[in-house]
């Protein structure tokens, strides 16, 4: 990168030049005493992304942050996607003294960060590797912050679907590739928004010896070349990183495949306003730890599809369910428990902290309560498992948290160089040199005493400052009683400060000890730092654990305060539902206003439902539901119903009509007919498919065209004798009132609506008021005008849309179908076909015209009758 000439030619900015050009693509924060500044391309950059004031130096752009507030800056660019490479002073700057050497000491990337402050306790943070060959593509994923790693592989996966699904599941921070993979996988636009792209080609290495002996990777080389990547780009990028664990090969059949339209529309981990808030893991996290929320976030996006596991985990949650005191009182632990993965992996590196080991002997503390709580309630689930594991894990760190008791004072400091972090009586050298400094300042008051004595001066005081050190402090009233062994230091107002030989050689040993003292520590606590430090991948086990128990103790709270049931999961392929409830809106309005809705299918008699009514009528709501229902069980939660019977699901997918999808922005025709597409070729007979208003995105003739043919796709699957499921289950919403012929004319397709009654309100106007109650069979009509008299359109417009409407249901009756479809043959649809006028009604597309175009278009239609 040429830099740009701008900037002035002195040592400083040649020493900038340098350190910048090592890492181009990060802004570099320049140490310059107490700021970090910025110059040149970088200050333009930084300083609207941190709401600074460009000035300028000698002529170059710059702007710059206090170092001791740097965090927050850091933070703030790393979400805008930069990295931030810092560079430190390497030593103190002295008078007159020559340049001042200076070098990158961290380079903060988003995808590699383990500050406390730059981390959200809740979210994992992900650091993606992505390689790609002919056949298909590799994916690692790593999180450095708590040192999960793994990585997984797919062939055949025309058009990455599978890659950008399992990127919208993971919502990486940061994300590596190599130049040509980003360019053929179209990494910039397919990216989540708030990843940054990194590209990072890999250096041939050997693979890691313990890598390359598990076999698992010798079958999935891909996902071995993705991991070799991430694990080279973080040793590359993070010089205190000592060492990378090593991946596990995640299978990806092993668990329910969710696309990126379902979690972002089912709005499982954050609602359409990006806030955690009023999602499904906002509403069900009751964890107390960090770990907990983490792994519950995993669960929502990654169900399992094993029953065996499933049942496991659904009796977990039963039982402290059922032992709410056993529940109140492990939740009472577990608040007291640090995130340890990261405290671990902070540990780890030279960034520890003495309240890192801290909170690390406080969380281990609770384990013997914890172990008590646990012993004292006879589980028969999978909790009894994990209390085995537990207590056994408990036994392994005992000796890490006796030492850490033993060795650590009750509070010890932040930093390092503060002091008072070893415990009195774990070391006698440090215990010595302690009792010498206290003594010290016995020895100081002594001799104060005797210097009174000696001189005839009363008020003759003993004092310390850092620049002259130790003194003693005397009125101008007595300075002719001044002996000639003092030598005057400091004159003040009204008094002198004086030195004696005797004064010296006690503050040299008094700072000697202090200086010692310092030493000492410091060394103490890198051992302890590495005693604890062997006891990583035990503290990471226990961690998992607890973060398990988290999550089964807050499921249990969830289905507690919100009514859940349990579900029976199998491998039938019902979805059985009775008296279901969104559980995100049913939580949010008052009490006993969301009205529940049952739901029964099979996969073959019925399969597909389609689902008409009006406008907000709770459509949507009603498919979500169903599917967040599934979604549910299959992490072992219990849910909203009355009772449910869930035959395991492999997949769900969804996709919601343009017009409904339009506050995302980007929805076009054209990408709700890919999504449609992959759809169609992806699902199988254990898939739930949520279509909602599938070809709303175009003129209304082809809207119905292509949601007819779509469902008759999906319903072609059916073979006359076969058993079991005829294809995927499907929920179809759709405004389209004409799709409903489907309903009546095809077995395994069933038609429902929802209510909604018209009443004669006040002042004698037609109102329309939503039950929200589904109920079999087809919608009376679609109620547009009611809705559109709901929202306040003129009366005499209203008046004449209904003259129109009547018209228009006039002519359509003429040639409408008629007779017996049978399965298989192509309906007749003589809407699309026939009179001219029916033509050239076909060529109009209501959603786009005005009022008043729509008018006279009817007028010109009713010309040429
Ligand atoms: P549609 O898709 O038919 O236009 P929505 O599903 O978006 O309708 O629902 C519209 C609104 O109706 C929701 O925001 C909610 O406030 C309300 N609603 C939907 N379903 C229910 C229900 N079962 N009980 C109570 N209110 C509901
Ligand atoms: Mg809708």
């Amino acid at each position: 990168m040429p830099q740009p000439q701008t900037l002035p030619d002195t040592p400083v900015m040649r020493q900038y030049q340098e350190l910048k050009a090592l890492y181009p693509e990060a802004i570099l924060f320049f140490r310059l005493g107490d700021f970090y500044e910025m110059f040149a391309e970088d200050a333009r950059d930084a300083s609207p992304l941190l709401g600074l004031v460009l000035t300028s130096r000698q002529g170059a752009p710059m702007c710059g942050v206090p170092a001791h507030n740097s965090q927050h800056y850091i933070a703030k660019l790393l979400k805008a996607g930069r990295k931030v490479a810092v560079a430190e002073q390497m030593e103190e700057p002295g008078l007159g003294k020559k340049l001042v050497r200076r070098s990158v000491t961290r380079l903060i990337t988003p995808g590699t960060v383990i500050e406390d402050e730059l981390l959200e306790p809740s979210s994992a943070n992900f650091l993606a590797a992505i390689e790609l060959d002919v056949v298909g593509w590799g994916a690692a994923c790593l999180d450095v912050s708590t040192s999960e790693f793994w990585a997984t592989q797919a062939l055949n996966d025309r058009d990455c679907r599978k890659l950008i699904d399992l990127l919208a599941r993971l919502g990486p921070a940061e994300v590596v590739a190599s130049p040509a993979a980003a360019a053929r996988l179209k990494l910039k636009e397919i990216l989540p928004a708030k990843a940054c792209l990194t590209p990072w080609e890999i250096a041939p290495a050997p693979t890691r010896k313990d890598w390359a002996q598990n076999p698992v990777w010798a079958n999935h080389p891909l996902a071995l070349k993705a991991a070799q990547l991430a694990a080279q780009y973080v040793q590359k990028t993070q010089f205190h990183l000592t060492d990378v664990l090593s991946p596990l090969y995640r299978e990806s059949g092993s668990e329910m495949q969710l696309d990126e339209t379902a979690i972002r529309t089912l709005e499982l981990v954050e609602s359409a306003d990006g806030e955690k808030k009023r999602s499904l893991w906002g509403l069900l996290d009751s964890c107390q730890t960090p770990m907990g929320s983490r792994k519950l976030k995993s669960w929502l996006l990654h169900p399992s599809t094993d029953v065996a596991e499933i049942a496991l985990r659904q009796n977990s949650v039963e039982e402290l369910l059922a032992n709410p005191e056993a529940r109140t009182g492990l939740a009472r632990l577990l608040r007291e428990i640090a995130d340890l993965p990261r405290v671990s992996s902070r540990l780890s590196t030279r960034q520890a902290s003495p309240r890192n080991l801290g909170a690390l002997r406080h969380s281990l503390s609770q384990l013997p309560a914890m172990e008590a709580r646990l012993s004292q309630i006879l589980f028969t689930s999978g909790l009894a498992v994990l209390a085995a594991k537990l207590k056994d894990l408990a036994a392994r760190l005992a000796p890490c948290r006796e030492t850490l008791a033993r060795a650590l004072a009750d509070h010890p400091p932040a930093r390092l160089s503060d002091g008072q972090l070893i415990r009195e009586g774990y070391h006698e050298e440090l215990d010595e040199l302690r009792s010498l400094k206290t003594d010290s300042h016995g020895h100081l008051s002594r001799l104060e005493a005797s210097e009174r004595q000696a001189t005839g001066i009363g008020s003759l005081k003993a004092g310390y400052n850092s620049i002259f050190g130790y003194y003693f402090e005397v009125t101008k009233a007595h300075q002719d009683k001044i002996p000639a062994r003092y030598t005057r230091k400091q004159t003040l107002t009204n008094a002198e400060r004086y030195i004696t030989p005797e004064l010296k050689e006690l503050e040299n040993k008094i700072l000697g000890a202090e200086d010692k003292i310092l030493r000492l520590e410091a060394r103490l606590f890198e051992a302890l730092r590495g005693e604890v430090l062997k006891y990583h991948d035990q503290i990471l086990a226990f961690a998992q654990l607890l973060a398990e128990l988290d999550v089964f103790q807050s499921l249990a709270q969830s289905a507690a305060i919100h009514d859940f049931v349990k579900p029976q999961v199998d491998l039938s392929h019902d979805l059985d539902i009775s008296e279901g409830r969104h559980p995100v809106l049913c939580a949010l309005l008052a009490s006993g206003t969301f009205v529940p809705n049952s739901l029964r299918l099979d996969g073959r008699d019925p399969q597909i439902m389609i689902l008409t009514g009006p406008n907000m009528s709770g459509k949507s709501t009603f498919l979500r539901q169903n599917a967040l229902i599934a979604l549910l069980a299959q992490i072992g939660s219990f849910v909203p119903a009355k009772s449910a019977k869930i035959g395991l699901v492999d997949k769900i997918l969804t996709r919601i009509g343009a017009q409904d999808a339009l506050t995302q922005g980007a929805s076009t025709f054209m990408v709700e007919m890919t999504e449609t597409s992959h759809i169609l070729r992806t699902a199988t007979s254990r898939s739930l498919l949520i279509l909602d208003e599938v070809g709303r995105g175009t003129s209304t003739f082809d809207g119905i065209s292509i949601a007819w043919a779509v469902i008759e796709h999906l319903h072609a699957a059916y073979k006359s004798d076969a058993e079991g499921p005829r294809g995927p289950k499907v929920l179809f919403a759709t405004h389209y009132f004409e799709l409903t012929e489907l309903g009546r004319e095809r077995e395994g397709i069933v038609n429902a609506n929802v209510e909604a009654k018209e009443w004669t309100g006040a002042e004698g106007r037609s109102e329309l008021v939503f039950l929200h109650k589904i109920s079999p069979g087809p919608a009376d009509r679609s109620y547009g005008i009611q809705v559109a008299a709901l929202a306040g359109l003129p009366a005499s417009l209203l008046t004449r849309a209904r003259e129109i409407l009547t018209f228009l249901e006039n002519e359509s009756a003429a040639g409408r179908l008629t007779g017996a479809q049978t399965p298989g043959r192509a309906p007749e649809l003589p809407l699309f076909t026939g009179h001219p006028v029916l033509e050239a009604l076909r060529l109009i597309n209501p959603e786009n015209m005005t009022p008043l175009e729509a008018l006279s278009a009817l007028s010109e239609l009713k010309k040429r009758i």
